[in-house]
């Protein structure tokens, strides 16, 4: 059973580990010389609704990689504007302790790869291959799995951004984003709002040393600095919350305050910010971008590639591939990106198998994101918006449905009422539950 993995971000991280889980003899390629893709200038996780889906998933036996988070966490428990009970792993350290994860559990790590051909017989690929990188290499597969993101050419960000910000993807060094599901000609989905493709990254970082040293200790301490803005108490013109991909972070605190975490370095919740702007507010007066590298001016542009796909996260018009993270639909964040990764891990060995397909049913959160992203996305407005557990429009709807549970007992018993405690923990010899068959 060979699973190829395509893309390292959380999403591909948490596939390729569901994947060798069940025995499976899994490769993960990744483009650039590191895992994480943008998971390594993240670091909030188990904010608001996130605390629900993390839970869910370990109390459904696939928590590893939210293991891993709190293992490298700098703070726990934390508030900021609009967020309870958030944590932050340190995005300097959060690497290694993944790869060494996934390494040892014997997953085929393959960096500076970048997939740029697709080899098709019928309506399954067979291979895929790099092309005029580090000498080309060919990966023959069962069953594929796209994690690749939503970014696009450095031209989107200058098309529809504010040019090149240098961000971590370092598309100039490494190449573009590459789409497999685009390769094999089905016909992708982009995130549009009014004139605004795509969306830009709601959040850069400073270094900590460029910050007073009342600022730095505070940030150390507590995890959490919101220093208020002079002038802008009654809040600004909205335009920077409009384009931000984090539509929870969209909150007019978020103006009137520079809201800054720790996570290794100090994340600044904005998308950008005018250095000499910055420079004029007491205790940033030495203030310099750590990431992206032109944060005074832009961010990365995604949400520019997203798969129609089914609940089982198998991409529509390919057999053999599956899909997770942003590639499944508008989610924000590590914690979507690992969720809907485990599923897509799992039903891609379940196909192989033979066995009916995994659904996770509604009355879980990630049952209901996974199914009410896949309904958004077919409508114009439904593709106007992002989705993330942790804020904005789809923690409403959480906590309409009565989805939002913070007592880990109550999540655990919620997995159990629908069957689905351990269902990702398999074992050779195990009769593993499916919600639906495919
Ligand atoms: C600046 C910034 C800050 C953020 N902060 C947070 C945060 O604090 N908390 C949070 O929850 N979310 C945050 N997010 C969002 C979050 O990082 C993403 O939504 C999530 O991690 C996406 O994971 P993914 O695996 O789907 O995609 P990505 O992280 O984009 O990973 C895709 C990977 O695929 C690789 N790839 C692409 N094409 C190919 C190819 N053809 N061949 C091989 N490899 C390929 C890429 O190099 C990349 O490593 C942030 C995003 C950004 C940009």
């Amino acid at each position: 059973m060979k699973v190829i993995v395509i893309g390292g971000g959380w999403s591909g991280c948490a596939a390729a580990l569901q994947a060798v889980k069940q025995g499976a003899d899994v490769t993960l390629i990744e483009r650039t010389d590191m895992l994480l893709g943008t998971g390594l200038v993240g670091g909030i996780y188990r904010n608001n609704g996130r605390w629900t889906a993390a839970e869910e998933l370990i109390a459904m036996g696939g928590g590893e990689m939210f293991e891993v988070m709190d293992q490298e966490a700098l703070h726990a428990g934390i508030e900021f504007p609009g967020h309870k009970h958030s944590s932050l792993y340190n995005v300097a350290t959060i690497e290694p302790a993944v790869t060494k994860v996934l390494a040892d559990a014997g997953i085929r790590i393959e960096l500076a790869q970048r997939i740029t051909e697709v080899e098709l017989e019928g309506r399954r690929i067979r291979s895929v291959s790099t092309h005029k990188n580090h000498g080309d290499r060919k990966f023959e597969g069962d069953v594929f799995i796209e994690t690749t993101g939503t970014a696009d050419l450095p031209q989107a960000c200058n098309k529809y951004g504010n040019g090149c910000a240098m961000c971590i993807l370092r598309c100039h060094t490494f190449g573009a984003r590459i789409s497999i599901a685009a390769k094999c000609g089905v016909e992708e989905m982009i995130g549009k709002k009014g004139d605004q493709v795509g969306a830009m990254s709601g959040s850069c970082k400073l270094l900590k040393e460029s910050l007073a040293p009342h600022l730095r200790e505070e940030l150390d301490r507590t995890g959490v600095c919101v220093v208020p803005v002079p002038g802008k108490e009654g809040g600004g013109d909205g335009a920077k919350l409009a384009v931000k991909a984090c539509q929870q972070y969209a909150l007019p605190e978020f103006e009137q305050n520079v809201v800054l975490l720790d996570t290794g370095h100090a994340k600044l919740m904005s998308p950008f910010y005018p250095l000499a702007e910055l420079r004029r507010i007491p205790g940033f007066e030495h203030a310099r971008f750590e990431d992206p590298y032109a944060g005074g001016i832009g961010n990365s542009i995604r949400y520019l590639g997203m798969s129609p796909r089914d609940n089982f996260l198998q991409v529509e018009g390919v057999d053999n591939l599956f899909c997770g993270g942003e590639k499944a639909g508008l989610l924000v964040g590590h914690t979507e990106a690992v969720v809907t990764g485990v599923l897509a891990g799992d039903n891609a060995v379940r196909w192989l198998r033979g066995e009916p397909l995994l659904e996770i049913p509604t009355s879980l959160s990630i049952g209901d994101a996974i199914d009410h992203v896949r309904e958004q996305m077919k409508s114009e407005k439904g593709r106007g918006y992002k989705y993330t557990f942790s804020g904005s429009v789809y923690f409403d709807r959480m906590k309409e449905r009565g989805l939002y549970l913070y007592d880990v007992d109550a999540i655990r018993q919620r997995v159990a009422a629908a069957g689905l405690t351990n269902v990702f923990d398999w074992r050779p010899g195990v009769v593993r539950s499916s919600h639906a068959a495919a």
